[in-house]
């Protein structure tokens, strides 16, 4: 492991039983797990480089027990880990030696569906996936989808603003929310939001959307739901080099054309995901764009044909056009698979996540070949093209020597080029630890010291999920008498957290 985490507070660890005699008339033994086999299922999320158990599992059901746990561990002292589904890339949801893990997977219930306002209410353990089944027979469905989504909460899908490819249209997770229920960490229960539009006073849902489980545990969310559109083709467009492939992206959005997704693969991408699972990609070209076009089947033809004329005059060498429901989710197939056919090219892989002005794809995706060649290091890049968000596959084995280090090393000096460019280091996966140690390539002292404010006004002894997103947690007396200047960084004089 290269990445710091706090040193386990032993004193914490050792108050376990305590906790548990607190929480033996709330919780059922069954929903408590100390021993060491049935906490080995939960020593890592999808960053399955950085491993260790928890101190203990908790799976509650009702909102009065989530309140129960974090009232006691609060009162302990003991770190709370909140966990859906494990599919976190940033390690969000790594469980901490001396935290507890708070798995909501038992909140699995779509509570309601509204057609007439549009929404459905659900719990937070409920897969992304899910939500649009509970409500296809009805003609709608749920419209951010990550690949994840068969596997991924929505209670996780909140806590980092997650996205997918049909984003580029329809927004993230946030754009798709209507209303929260959270439990605090003093147990007290708030609601966000609801059934209505607008919300008066300050948007403290949108505080929470993105706050990757620092601020609260969500409990219960309100999705707004869309009409499936009539409908849906796709176009699979080959390229003879990735600038080209990046022309016809900022092209086609610049014409004033939002397709449903816009995805780009390169090379050693195609070729991963066509042995994986035979979608008919090209395979003669370097970069392969999918684009979805969705609407009235006469706006679909015209928008076809105008993204196909585009591509075009930018040097397309190939372009198909699904002419089945079938073949256009044959084309989809593979891209929604490139992470796992990715992973048979190498017996491990890290999945960078950042975000960049789209005009920069050219020379960002140039960058990162040059990159590879600085760490000898190979990669495959997939990503979200239309919203300009990269997701640079670093492929490395971790059994060799230093090759884990490397990868990491590769992974900091692609998400540094891409802030360099005017980007962002994240743009669904959330920061977690992996990004953690970056945070001030983007943000300086004072919008840290912000930051870390808001945390402090939610948990103001560092219970929730400490560790992640913040390089540096302060303590909160000593944040709030603070005034920070620029060129502080990282506040040699106050005690650390
Ligand atoms: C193969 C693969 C493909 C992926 N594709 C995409 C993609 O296309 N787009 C995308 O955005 N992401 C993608 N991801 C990343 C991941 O699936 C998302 O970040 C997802 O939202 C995590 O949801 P989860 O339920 O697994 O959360 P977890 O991993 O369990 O937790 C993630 C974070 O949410 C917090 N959390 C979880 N539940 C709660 C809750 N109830 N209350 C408060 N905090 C909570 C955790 O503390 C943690 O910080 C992918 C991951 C994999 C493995």
């Amino acid at each position: 492991m290269t990445l710091a985490m706090p040193k386990p507070d032993a004193e914490a660890m050792a108050r376990l039983p305590d906790l548990l005699t607190r929480l033996k008339g709330v919780l059922p033994a069954d929903n408590v797990i100390v021993d060491p086999r049935g906490l080995k299922p939960y020593e890592c999320d999808a960053l399955t480089a950085y491993r260790q158990p928890p101190l203990a599992v908790f799976l509650p059901e009702t909102v009065a027990q989530v309140a129960a746990i974090l009232t006691a561990c609060d009162a302990l002292g003991i770190k709370v880990v909140p966990r859906g589904g494990g599919t976190s890339l940033s390690g969000g949801s790594f469980p901490l030696a001396d935290g507890v893990l708070l798995a909501m997977g038992k909140f699995n219930r779509v509570l309601e569906v509204d057609i007439e306002n549009r929404c459905a209410r659900v719990q937070p353990g409920v897969t992304n996936l899910a939500i649009s089944k509970a409500v296809e027979h009805l003609g709608f469905y749920y419209a951010p989808d990550p690949s994840s989504q068969i596997a991924c909460s929505i209670g996780g899908n909140v806590a980092e603003n997650s996205g997918g490819v049909h984003c580029l249209k329809y927004g993230l997770t946030t754009n798709n929310l209507l209303g929260l229920e959270v439990v605090l960490i003093d147990g007290s229960v708030i609601r966000l939001g609801g059934k209505h539009l607008d919300a008066a006073g300050y948007d403290l849902m949108g505080v929470l959307t993105g706050s990757e489980g620092l601020l609260g545990v969500v409990t219960e969310v309100t999705v707004r739901i869309l009409p499936k559109p009539s409908t849906a083709r796709a176009l699979l467009i080959g390229f003879p080099s990735v600038e080209s492939a990046g022309d016809a992206v900022a092209k086609t959005i610049a014409a004033g054309i939002i397709p449903a997704g816009m995805e780009m693969m390169d090379r050693p991408a195609i070729h991963a995901a066509e042995a994986f699972c035979n979608a008919g990609y090209p395979l003669d070209v370097e970069a392969l764009s999918i684009v979805e076009l969705d609407g009235p089947p006469a706006e679909v033809d015209d928008l076809m044909q105008r993204v196909s004329e585009i591509a075009r005059d930018c040097g397309a060498v190939s372009i198909r056009a699904s002419n089945s429901e079938d073949e256009r989710l044959a084309f989809w197939a593979g891209r929604k698979a490139a992470f796992p056919a990715v992973g048979r090219l190498s017996p491990d892989y890290l999945c960078m996540d950042g975000t960049i002005p789209r005009h920069r794809l050219a020379e960002v995706l140039t960058g990162i070949t040059r990159l590879s060649g600085k760490h000898g290091l190979r990669v495959a890049n997939v990503f979200h093209a239309g919203d300009g968000n990269l997701h640079p596959l670093i492929l490395y084995d971790a059994n060799l020597p230093g090759e884990l280090d490397r990868a990491e090393a590769f992974g900091a000096d692609i998400l540094r080029l891409c802030v360099e460019v005017g980007g962002v280091l994240t743009g669904e996966h959330g920061v977690g630890i992996e990004k953690r140690d970056l945070m001030g390539t983007m943000f300086d002292e004072i919008d840290l010291a912000h930051q870390e404010r808001l945390k402090c006004a939610f948990d103001p002894n560092h219970r929730l999920n400490p560790g992640k997103v913040f390089p540096v947690l302060h303590r909160c007396a000593e944040l709030g008498r603070m005034h920070v200047h620029r060129g502080q960084l990282p506040f040699p004089d106050l005690p650390r957290f």
